[in-house]
């Protein structure tokens, strides 16, 4: 903590200011709740103990547990399907939030937990090696507690105008809404918090009638009341980085540790989207890894997380571990006739896009490699050329919050007669 203390004045003031905009604040929940509840402290040591002992290599890996027992995992693909509700906690009419943000972020988590975030090109060359899919899958939750088909989104009114990290939100009696058992579904809560709060997460190993994360209203998603520089979707994926046993990337101390090996040692968060290398704590020459969605950078500037992370995460799935009962998840199918919320198969043979209609972007989906480094044309329907650009991955995001409402057509190809897709702008 000191090292706030250090810089110049004028230094300090920015600094400060920008941690009161920029807060995670999982780590003084959890500080919280080990001052208030010290048993917790065992069954997070229990926790960390079983991480441990599923990671090293002489016993059952993290291979084995992608591969092995799920019938979750394994069906039709080797991802983990992780089952969502989100509690849309709202006092004013704002803070309700349409299906559509919800949606949204659904969207970013399946991008950046299956490395599909198209910004993953801005990944410096020398951690592009270190960046990893989870492989993960999340959807709405297309059954509820007692078997019932549902949207996975639940509104409720409060008369609380903005919620502190006390956990209010995750109950009934207190203004928010109790959780779903979290052995078969993520928890979500988005409403108002206080004091620029983005968002935190409970602990694992913690009591289950506050178990899931809780994200800012103007953090989540990427369309709605989603406001920059967090109007990407990175603070939920963040949280449930936390959700999953990961810590930040300073390991809560100047030059901490996060207990990830390929994570460099840093000497604190990073604010804003610095650019370049950032050393400190003897990182040099890569510096502080501060893309990694466990810093503090704004969403534009967070692009990946590392290998050693994703063995952290996946940890938590080996049989006996705090996650692997979500692999058995009867919500683990969504409804029949529900619009997919994940990237388009890569079986399907065509390009595709999503959402359609649009509003402030289009996910597009080229099967075909060949189509990368193609150029991309978007055309009025007066024949008009709107945009341009160079195709520089098979699975990319197209923002459209630009264009007038209407019908548009996108061509593929640098040559006439290649694939057109349409869509309608809202
Ligand atoms: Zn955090």
């Amino acid at each position: 903590m000191s090292k706030y203390f250090l810089p110049l004045l004028g230094c300090m003031l920015i600094a400060l200011t920008g941690r009161s905009q920029t807060s995670c604040r999982s780590f003084v929940y959890r500080q919280q709740q080990l001052s208030a509840h010290p048993e917790l402290a065992t069954a997070m040591a229990a926790v960390e103990a079983f991480t441990h002992r599923q990671l090293k290599p002489t016993t059952v890996g993290v291979t084995g547990v992608t591969s092995g027992t799920a019938s979750n995992a394994s069906s039709t693909s080797s991802l983990i399907t992780i089952p969502v509700v989100v509690h849309v906690i709202y006092n004013t009419n704002a803070e309700n939030i349409s299906n559509q943000q919800i949606e949204s972020q659904i969207a970013v988590l399946n991008r950046d937990y299956q490395k599909l975030n198209p910004d993953t090109a801005s990944i410096p060359s020398y951690f592009v090696s270190r960046a990893a899919n989870i492989g993960m899958k999340f959807i709405l939750a297309g059954i509820d507690t007692n078997g019932n088909v549902t949207t996975g989104i639940v509104r409720k009114h409060t008369d609380v105008k903005a919620f502190t990290i006390n956990d209010d939100m995750k109950s009934s009696a207190s203004g928010g809404d109790d959780p779903w058992n979290r052995d078969d579904y993520l928890n979500i809560w988005v409403c108002n918090l206080e004091d620029g709060t983005l968002g935190y997460s409970s602990l694992v190993g913690g009591p289950g009638n506050v178990d899931g994360v809780v994200v800012q209203y103007t953090a989540f998603g990427t369309t709605g009341t989603a406001q920059a520089p967090f109007n990407l979707g990175r603070t939920c994926t963040h949280e449930i980085g936390h959700w999953f046993n990961l810590i930040h990337t300073w390991g809560d101390a100047d030059c901490g540790d996060d207990d990830v090996a390929d994570t460099p040692p840093q000497s604190g968060p990073t604010y804003g989207d610095p650019g370049g290398v950032v050393v400190s704590c003897n990182n040099a020459p890569t510096g502080n890894i501060y893309m990694d969605y466990m810093d503090f950078t704004d969403d534009m500037g967070m692009h990946m997380f590392t290998d050693g992370q994703r063995d952290r995460m996946l940890a938590l799935f080996a049989p006996g571990g705090p996650r692997y009962p979500l692999l058995s998840s009867p919500a683990a199918t969504a409804p029949p006739g529900e619009p997919s919320v994940t990237p388009a198969s890569p079986t399907l043979s065509a390009p595709s896009l999503y959402p359609n209609p649009a509003s402030s972007y289009v996910i597009i989906n080229l099967p075909d490699p060949s189509e990368v480094g193609a150029l991309l044309e978007v055309y009025n329907q007066m024949g008009q050329i709107v945009m341009a650009m160079r195709i520089t991955q098979s699975n990319f995001q197209l923002n459209t919050g630009g264009l007038a409402g209407g019908l548009y057509f996108i061509r593929l190809g640098n040559s006439a007669g290649q694939e057109s897709l349409k869509f309608v702008k809202l």
